[in-house]
């Protein structure tokens, strides 16, 4: 049965963060912001509170929640500051490739750590010269006698500066591309791994991104998680299962840059009466929140998707691209309503304009969504109608033929060029309208 309201547990879980984010996130996010850095406190609070790692299997000491609880949690914690969302969700990020894995013994060491204390795991597959592309990764990982060793450089890697663990996907061999990527779970402390400056950015200031790069990097046998011509199709499904939420970022901070617009809308006054009575502001919120519902609508159906078993690489996607690029439009939105004041660093936003900008770039870029998307609907997509070929639209039907609304016994071809539709038991010499010959008609079907 289709149902669209959330259980009680849900609710509960949703009012709970979003009850921390008001508290713990809203009146710090601005400072942190200003000065370019992470509050890890925060971080901490949010894993005291069971706000992080909430995808981890109970087996392992973890919630076990599925992706639909991740993306009701991630909206509530991005309507009050995207930035620290990324860095809160990031280790849902880092840790779902080793959720995903067959590696046991792995899986237990160090998920169950994961689950029990305060470690942040990060997720590297970008590096300086490549991101979309993730099968032109160059990172090099060459096989010894006890594991792998890592040599190469990841880049704008999210909480990368103060991750206790890193998932890290390399290449046996650039030329043999997406064949030849594994992917390893790396700590920090290990030698030849070293930390890059905070990369300075233009949103996102609450989040942490980094270089990380590997000198001779020695990997044990038990910390691989995917072995060559593994990794990619890993990589690929991880972001099938994390993009759902990159959708409720975007949906948060929409959201809450559409409550600001309201509350000023309904105050502010000009020509003699409050904005909120002219129909043109009127109309940009009842877009705004057109926007808001169908964005959310995506993200939980394709988060809902994933927890069920289905491929959600589609509507991941889309709602990925969907939610993001409309949340642009409303914080842009939001920002017109609430004219000089929307645009100062008194107001919030500034930052979320800045913060979501970000969204139509990682996990996968907005161009690298449509290119998933319009694959999907050029090959695998089954169509129900028939081929333009093989509609049958009859007609020049005798008013008998009219009145039963029943055309079969009638002969008809039609002109696969101009789409013409002749009557008669054999097609025309040459088409009416396009000239084309006998050949150009294909006997409709019935
Ligand atoms: C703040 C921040 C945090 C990040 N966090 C992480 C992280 O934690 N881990 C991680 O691994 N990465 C992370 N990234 C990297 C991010 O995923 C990449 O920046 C992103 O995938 C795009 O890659 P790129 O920057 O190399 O752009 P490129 O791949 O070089 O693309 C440049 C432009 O070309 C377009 N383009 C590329 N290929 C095609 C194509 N085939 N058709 C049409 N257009 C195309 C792109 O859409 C884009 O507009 C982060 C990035 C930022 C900015």
């Amino acid at each position: 049965m289709l149902n669209f309201s959330l259980s009680d547990e849900q609710t509960a879980l949703r009012d709970k963060v979003r009850d921390f984010a008001i508290k713990e996130i809203l009146p710090i996010a601005w400072e942190f912001d200003e000065r370019d850095e992470i509050p890890v406190v925060v971080l901490k609070k949010a894993f005291e509170n069971g706000i992080m790692n909430s995808d981890i299997p109970k087996q392992y000491g973890g919630k076990g929640y599925g992706i639909v609880e991740g993306v009701i949690m991630t909206e509530e914690i991005a309507a009050a500051c995207p930035g620290l969302a990324t860095s809160i969700f990031d280790n849902s990020l880092g840790l779902e490739p080793l959720v995903l894995s067959d590696k046991e013994s792995l899986k237990k060491k160090y998920l169950t750590k994961i689950a029990n204390e305060f470690k942040l795991i990060c997720f590297a597959t970008s590096e300086p010269v490549m991101g979309s592309d993730v099968s032109g990764i160059r990172c090099a990982a060459e096989k010894t006698d006890n594991g792998y060793r890592l040599n190469g450089t990841k880049y704008w890697i999210t909480n990368g500066g103060i991750a206790d663990y890193m998932t890290v996907f390399a290449t046996i061999d650039p030329k043999s591309a997406h064949k030849g990527i594994c992917a390893f779970l790396v700590e920090k402390e290990w030698d030849g791994v070293r930390i890059g400056s905070s990369i300075p950015k233009m949103g996102q200031r609450c989040s942490n991104t980094v270089g990380l790069h590997f000198d001779n990097v020695e990997v044990p046998e038990e910390n691989i998680i995917a072995h060559p011509g593994e990794g990619f199709v890993l990589a690929m499904k991880t972001f099938s299962r994390t993009r759902p939420v990159i959708g409720a970022f975007a949906v948060g901070a929409a959201r809450s840059a559409m409550e600001y617009a309201i509350d000023y809308a309904k105050k502010r006054q000009a020509f003699g009466t409050k904005i909120s009575n002219f129909q043109t502001i009127q109309f940009k919120l009842a877009e705004m929140y057109q926007k808001i519902e169908t964005s959310r609508l995506l993200t939980l159906k394709a988060a809902w998707e994933a927890d069920t078993g289905i491929d959600p690489t589609i509507n991941a996607s889309l709602a990925k691209f969907y939610a993001s690029e409309s949340a642009m439009e409303v914080v842009d939105e939001a920002m017109q309503i609430m004219g000089g004041y929307g645009y100062t660093k008194m107001f919030p936003l500034e930052k979320l304009f800045r913060d979501i900008r970000l969204l139509k770039i990682y996990e996968g870029t907005s161009e690298v969504q449509r290119l998933i998307v319009s694959g999907h609907a050029l090959s695998s997509y089954e169509p129900v109608m028939p081929s333009l070929a093989d509609l049958p639209m009859m007609k020049r039907l005798t008013e008998a033929e009219r009145s039963n609304a029943d055309v079969s016994g009638i002969n008809a071809w039609r002109c696969r060029m101009c789409g013409h539709i002749h009557s008669g038991d054999e097609p025309p010499e040459e088409c009416l309208y396009c000239f084309f010959p006998k050949t150009a008609f294909k006997e409709l079907v019935r």
